[in-house]
């Protein structure tokens, strides 16, 4: 089961959740694929 949550604010890509489990990072009040949340962690390192 796939459901439609949104896009990610940085690249536009689409976000699903699938059996439950989100595919994405919740913060700052948007959401984010887990590429860019890897990449705004590198940039604070
Ligand atoms: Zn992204």
């Amino acid at each position: 089961m796939q459901e439609p949550v949104g896009t990610c604010k940085k690249c536009g890509k689409a976000l699903y959740c699938l059996d439950g489990f989100f595919y994405g990072v919740k913060e700052n009040g948007g959401v984010f694929c887990f590429d860019c949340s890897e990449e705004e962690e590198k940039d604070q390192m």
